[in-house]
């Protein structure tokens, strides 16, 4: 069979690239490694019940907002998403508490409330959020014109922006307090990254009842009922070249060969260039670039089943931190800064099933266990994971009343988890570790030496769903033209 085009992994972005083409004309196969999909929103099921691997909350989902538009063209707008409280987000700092609100006059004001000293600066603040947001929300506008663009915040530090912005230095923690998974470098994240991820929770944030991966169950189903083909436990292990192109994907060492006139990877990138090792139309510098590329930290995930009816359901997170100074602290050893994040109940419940608590790891912490099988690590593995679930426990219950009783068993995932399962180097969290410094270098187009080999996904420019989702539009726009593409999904 000869497809139009083949996209190497079924995560969100591979799955959005496929419905975008398919719902175009093109004849699509997506090949997936595991047997599951969804790759980060994979969601596994224990006693009845679903844990989210790497989904936790969206931002931007209400109409108006650049999420809402692109789940809308998706058709992921009937899922069951739960509007989180208007207070979505609480940071404790060293026990102090701060609210992060829904809606740029009431997070303002909020924060005003907090830091009156500072108002002018928390204005200013806000207004280049809410300008960021605009931004993002008309990226597949017509624009009128380019100014904003050209203060080019992606070659900004996010740090030192915080720095000259506010003189208090608990006021620059308290607005990076929700960055967490982000990763908080003090050295290379861009204004833009930080900006962004900030405006569109602080626009709106949701859950999703019964965890992240419908979205990819979704899509997949889309994507059949229009033709499109999504093959699972097929994972792409070479390409085939000729005249000067790849010609097909090779699967599984060589069972199968599957033959395309476009391939799309949804890979890591440095992923993407093992799968072509023995390609010669890659040269050596362009191979040795994307793997010397550096990655964000990982998390630990110690997903909680809770006994029934012991924990009432917290509609929003709380993150906290042991320490302040947010964007200087060592993850490299214990566990001193937390998300705790719940999935909404079925049938009204008030009280929650499960508990997510997720802390930074570094690679570092697990790359001695490279190359053993999960579920078979060994001993000191699995200490160090009964260690690290301790001290999430310890943390949480400072303000989770009753946790420690009210578990009933854990599960854990660390970065190497992550790499074994989903091919993510390093089990990064948010993939490739931009830098303002090194623009050109850290931010990738979807476009490589190889004509027709496109890229896509979460290591490319912005992370997370609303930043993968973006960027599968500008992946596949150099398939089927931007226009093509924008005039439908601006109907949305
Ligand atoms: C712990 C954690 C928490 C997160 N929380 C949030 C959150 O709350 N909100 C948010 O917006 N974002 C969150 N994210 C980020 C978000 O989940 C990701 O940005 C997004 O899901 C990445 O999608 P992707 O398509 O780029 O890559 P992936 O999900 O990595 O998909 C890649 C796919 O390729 C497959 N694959 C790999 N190698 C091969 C091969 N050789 N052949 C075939 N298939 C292959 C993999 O199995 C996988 O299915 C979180 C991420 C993590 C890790």
């Amino acid at each position: 069979m000869h497809y139009d085009v083949v996209i190497i992994g079924a995560g969100l972005g591979g799955l959005e690239c496929g419905y975008i083409l398919q719902k175009n004309g093109k004849k699509v196969c997506i090949v997936e490694k595991n047997a599951l999909i969804g790759g980060c929103l994979q969601t596994f099921r224990r006693r009845g019940m679903s844990f989210d691997t790497g989904f936790h909350y969206v931002g931007g989902l209400e109409k108006g907002q650049m999420l809402h538009k692109l789940f809308s063209y998706f058709g992921l707008m009937d899922l069951p998403w739960v509007k989180m409280d208007n207070a979505f987000d609480e940071v404790f700092i060293e026990g102090r508490k701060y609210t992060f609100r829904n809606g740029f006059d009431n997070f303002q004001k909020t924060l005003t409330e907090a830091f009156p000293h500072e108002a002018e600066n928390i204005a200013e603040y806000v207004s280049l959020l809410r300008k960021v947001g605009e931004n993002t929300n008309n990226s597949f506008s017509p624009r009128d014109n380019d100014e904003f663009y050209s203060q080019s915040l992606f070659a900004q530090s996010a740090y030192e922006y915080l720095e000259k912005q506010f003189a208090d230095p608990a006021l620059r923690d308290v607005v990076s307090g929700t960055s967490l998974k982000l990763e908080l470098n003090a050295e290379k994240l861009p204004l833009y990254i930080f900006a962004q991820l900030n405006s569109s929770f602080i626009q709106s944030a949701y859950r999703l009842q019964g965890g992240g991966m419908q979205i990819a169950e979704t899509l997949r189903k889309h994507i059949e009922e229009m033709g499109g083909v999504v093959r699972r436990n097929a994972e792409v292990t070479g390409v085939v070249e000729n005249d000067g192109k790849i010609s097909a994907v090779v699967i599984n060492n060589g069972t199968e060969n599957i033959e395309a006139d476009f391939f799309i990877s949804d890979l890591h990138p440095a992923t993407t260039m093992n799968i072509l090792s023995d390609s010669k139309l890659i040269r050596n510098i362009y191979r040795k670039r994307i793997c010397s590329l550096e990655n964000t930290y990982g998390m630990f995930t110690a997903n909680i089943a809770l006994k029934p009816d012991k924990i009432k359901y917290l509609n929003r997170n709380i993150y906290a931190y042991e320490h302040g100074d947010l964007w200087h602290q060592d993850f490299t050893d214990g566990v001193s800064a937390i998300l705790i994040s719940m999935q909404p109940p079925f049938g009204g419940c008030e009280f929650t099933q499960n508990i997510d608590i997720l802390t930074p790891m570094n690679w570092s912490k697990v790359e001695r266990w490279i190359g053993t099988k999960i579920g078979n690590r060994g001993n000191e593995y699995d200490n160090l994971k009964k260690e690290m679930t301790q001290k999430c426990i310890t943390l949480a219950s400072k303000y989770i009343d009753g946790l420690a009783d009210a578990i009933d068993e854990v599960y854990t995932s660390t970065p190497l988890t992550y790499s074994d399962y989903v091919g993510t180097a390093q089990g990064a969290a948010y993939g490739i570790r931009k830098d303002y410094n090194k623009l050109m270098f850290t931010v990738l187009t979807p476009r490589t030496p190889v004509p027709n080999l496109l890229l896509t996904g979460q290591n490319l420019n912005l992370h997370g769903i609303l930043g993968v989702s973006m960027t599968s539009v500008f992946t596949c726009a150099e398939i089927l033209g931007m226009q093509n593409i924008t005039n439908d999904l601006n109907n949305y």
